[in-house]
């Protein structure tokens, strides 16, 4: 467990990281993880006050870049071993995320993204709008023309 502290800001420190999210206490946590032992984060109003404390929690690994999709990876792998890792439960759950297109002129992109993310190893599925309902039962698939959903992504 890393120690942490609140109070005023020091004269001094290893790092000073502006911003209270996600990518602030992250790089504050990564830092702290490789032995800066004095590391800051200036939160003007409070932890999570930003877009991080409205997000829907989503974690998606469909993108359409090699870069995005093995980051999410990465992101992915993090999550799998956090609550392990903190020793606290943050509860992330690999439900899959159900990407939907009410638009056929979508379909190639997204078939040319699910390939993508298969040579990135991200187990992707491209779904007719009758198998969603396997997934969403109540889901109005009458204007659907496809889905995707790799069953590694969730929520945290
Ligand atoms: C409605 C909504 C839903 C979303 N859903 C998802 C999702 O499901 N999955 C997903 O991956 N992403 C989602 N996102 C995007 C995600 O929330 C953001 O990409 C992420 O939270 C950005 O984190 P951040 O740390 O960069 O910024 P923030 O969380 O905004 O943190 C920035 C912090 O900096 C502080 N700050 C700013 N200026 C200063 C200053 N001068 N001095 C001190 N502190 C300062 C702010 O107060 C704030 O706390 C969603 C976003 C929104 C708005």
């Amino acid at each position: 467990m890393i120690p942490l502290s609140r109070g005023p800001v020091p004269a001094s420190a290893d790092a000073v990281i502006i911003g209270g999210g996600i990518n602030g206490l992250t790089t504050a946590y990564e830092l702290a993880k490789r032995g800066l032992k004095n590391v800051v984060v200036i939160e003007k109003n409070y932890i999570g006050s930003g877009s991080t404390g409205r997000c829907g929690g989503g974690i998606r690994q469909q993108w359409t870049t090699e870069e995005n999709i093995r980051l999410a990876q990465e992101s992915v792998a993090v999550y799998e071993n956090m609550t392990t890792e903190l020793g606290y439960q943050v509860f992330f759950r690999q439900g899959g995320y159900l990407m939907i297109t009410e638009s056929e002129s979508d379909l190639p992109a997204l078939r040319k993204a699910v390939t993508l993310q298969n040579q990135c190893d991200v187990p992707t599925e491209f779904l007719q709008p009758e198998e969603c309902l396997k997934i969403v039962p109540d889901l109005d698939v009458s204007r659907l023309k496809g889905a995707t959903l790799p069953h590694t992504d969730g929520t945290a």
